[in-house]
Parts: C-alpha cells; structure tokens; sequence
C-alpha cells in the first residue's frame, strides 16, 4: 500500500471517534451504581433494581467487545487495501460506473451485515433472552434479515444508481438533482411509512370501538386534533418493550400505539403518552426534523460535490481508480466528525422538544398519569436511571426520566 497524508487523517478520525466513544462509555458506566434519585425510588424494587444493573453492565460489556472487534476489522481492511480488492472484484464484470458502484456497495453492505449478524444474533436470543425481554423467534429474525438485505437492495440500491447516474450525466450539479432525489423520496417515506414500510414487518389493527378509544377520541376533540387513525402494532412479536409514535401528515396522519404499551398502561396513561405525542405535531416539531433534515442533506451533499472529483479520496482508501463509489466511502469517513456534530446538536433539539411535548400533555390533559407511565416504560425496559450528563448530553435524544418528571411536576 501506498498511504498518503489523507490516509492517515482518515485513520486518526476513526481512532479518535472510537476512544472519545469508549471514555463516554466509561464514564456512564461508573454512575451504573449511584444511588436512585428520590423522585424516582419508586420505579425499581431491590430485586428489579440489581437486574437492571445486571443489564447495563452486561449491555455495556457487550457493546466493549463488539466495537473493539469492529474498530480492529476497519483497521486491518483499511491497511490491508479492502477497498482497493473489493473495487477489483467489482471492476471484473463491468465497466458501467453505475454497475460497478453497485456490486462495490453491494458487497461491503453484505459483508458487513454478515459480520454484524452473529453478534445481533447473541444480543437478541442471549441479553435480550436472558432478561425476559425477547420474544422474536428464529424465523422472525431470519426473514427480518432478509426482508432488511431486500429493501436495501432495492431501495439502497435504486437510489445510489440514480446519484452516480446524475453524476455522470451532470458532473458537479449531481448534488442538486441528488438532494431533489432525497427530499422527495424522504418526504414521500415520512408520509407513507405506516402503509408501506411497516407492513413489512408487523401487522397493526384499527384500535377497536371501546373505553379506550372513547377516551383517546375524548381528549383528541378537546385540542382540536383529528385523530381518525389510531393504530395497535403487535410489537410483542419482537420484545417486550413498549413504544407509541407518530407518523405521517395531512390525512396520513396517525398515531401508533404498541401491542405491549397498550398491555403495560392504564387508559389514563396511554391518553398521556397520546397527547405528548400530539404535542409534537401541535409544535410542529414533526415538520422542523424534516426541514432540518433536508437542509442538513443538502449541504452534506453540497460539500460533496465539492471534493468528489478529486483523485485524492480514492487514493487515500488505496483505491489507483478514482471513482465516485469509493469517493463516496473517503468523503464518508472523512465527514463522520462533522455529523457527529450535527447529530450531537440534533439531539439537543430533541431534548428540548420532548420537554415542549410534555408540557403540552401537562396543559391539555394531566402530568401525573404521564409520570406515570414514563416510570412504567422506564421500569419495564430496565432503563438506566442515573446515566452521567456528559453522556446524556452527547447521545440522548430525551432528557433523563429524572428530569423529565421534574419538569412534569414543577408549577
Ligand atoms: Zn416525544
């Protein structure tokens, strides 16, 4: 191999992500044992307070071991020229850019999926086992795999054939027609997501006619909010943890409610957690991620076009052809610290609008019923309850149960 200065930037990159990583890790893991803060004593008994302890130490130890084994696997790829093979391979049955970009991808995405498959394999059918939390069976997991590898083919795939198709066609005003591309594929997604993603993989139900969805009807009436479509996901089919989301917009609009959320909380609770979630779209903090999102692709995309054609990024994975594939993986690698930092100012926006949603279910119905089932979903999940701030502050996208209880409960 031949290493340019680029090479070595892309290497330190890596190992610096890795062991700022690792130290935030660290960090979070010696406040594993703190003491429960006293608004929160009541989530956990003795008995469930070690296991979740026992949880998080184990979870912890596990992502140890996963990351180093994944940081030395891209370092020996990177030193041994990986790229440089794979581009070889993929160079031997075609010379058509768009053909060869897609069996390079497609070998690294199925590379590393393979790779990743037995440690997900022991994180669902051994933790997750382990602590009463797993309920997918073998056959789930295997046609998960499958349907995931077959909606990246074709969805990953279609996309990427178009962007180095417009690169081809337009040179550096790719990136334009590129966002266009993006935006209205993911506009399109957001919007229709709970009709033709999901179903893939779960099947949900109307909520049907009672108590419940009288009170959900009751309390939708009372904000104004048109709430036809509320739905009940069989999210047990996978785990036992409890969720509830909201998608779409306009008359795609709906609310999801998980099977095991609905099992887990009184009615009262799941109305609370409803009016949080409609909070979110009342504060237009559903349009804001899109927005943000689509900005944030376009500059990436912008910045891309800027360096893409230069021979200076293949050369610098090893790769001796320059093309826009392997271009695509350098800038890729280059530009993780940057979206580390969007991500990381993404998550504070976040922060800050979960504590606007639970203000809005506070003032349109009641906190305390929403205390409560943050405590039972915290509970249930063997949620860390004493995560260290730097942590929180660098990868939460909610504020801890502690503050968000306090912020429920202050005047
Ligand atoms: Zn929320």
């Amino acid at each position: 191999m031949n290493a340019t200065p680029l090479f070595y930037i892309i290497i330190a990159i890596i190992v610096i992500d890795f062991i700022v990583d690792k130290i935030l890790d660290a960090l979070n893991a010696k406040h594993y044992n703190d003491p429960i803060p006293e608004k929160l004593t009541d989530v956990y008994d003795q008995v469930e307070y070690q296991k979740s302890q026992d949880y998080k130490t184990t979870n912890y130890k596990f992502g140890l071991i996963t990351s180093t084994f994944s940081l030395v696997l891209t370092l020996v790829f990177l030193g041994l020229d990986g790229f440089e093979f794979v581009d070889t391979i993929a160079r031997s049955y075609s010379d058509h850019p768009i053909i060869i970009a897609l069996i390079f991808f497609g070998i690294i995405m199925l590379g590393s999926d393979l790779i990743n498959t037995p440690f997900s394999y022991y994180q669902t059918f051994v933790i997750e086992e382990r602590f009463g939390f797993n309920k997918t069976t073998k056959a789930t997991f295997i046609m998960d795999k499958f349907k995931g590898l077959l909606m990246m083919a074709l969805i990953g795939g279609g996309l990427l054939a178009l962007i180095v198709w417009f690169y081809d066609v337009t040179g550096t005003h790719f990136w334009l027609y590129a966002w266009a591309l993006v935006a209205v594929f993911s506009i399109f997604t957001n919007m229709f997501y709970a009709r033709l993603i999901v179903p893939i993989f779960n099947k949900q139900t109307p909520l049907e006619a009672g108590d419940l969805r009288d009170k959900i009807s009751a309390y939708a009436n009372s904000v104004g909010f048109n709430l036809d479509k509320i739905f009940i996901i069989d999210g047990s089919k996978r785990s036992t943890k409890a969720n509830a989301y909201f998608s779409g917009f306009g008359s795609e609009k709906r609310v999801t409610l998980y099977d095991t959320l609905v099992n887990d909380l009184e009615d009262e609770e799941i109305v609370a957690v409803l009016a949080h979630e409609v909070g979110h779209y009342k504060k237009k903090h559903i349009i804001f991620n899109l927005i943000a999102s689509l900005l944030l692709t376009g500059l990436t995309l912008f910045i891309l076009s800027i360096f893409i054609s230069n021979p200076l990024l293949s050369n610098a994975l090893g790769v001796d052809i320059p093309s826009f594939h392997v271009g695509l993986i350098a800038f890729g690698l280059l530009y993780s610290p940057i979206s580390e930092l969007t991500g990381f100012v993404m998550n504070h926006f976040s922060r800050k609008f979960e504590y606007q949603a639970d203000d809005y279910a506070k003032n349109t119905y009641k906190s305390e019923p929403l205390v409560s089932s943050l405590k039972k979903l915290s509970k249930n999940s063997l949620s860390n309850l004493t995560p260290h701030p730097a942590y929180v502050w660098v990868h939460y996208s909610h504020p801890t149960l502690l503050e968000r209880v306090r912020n429920l409960r202050k005047n």
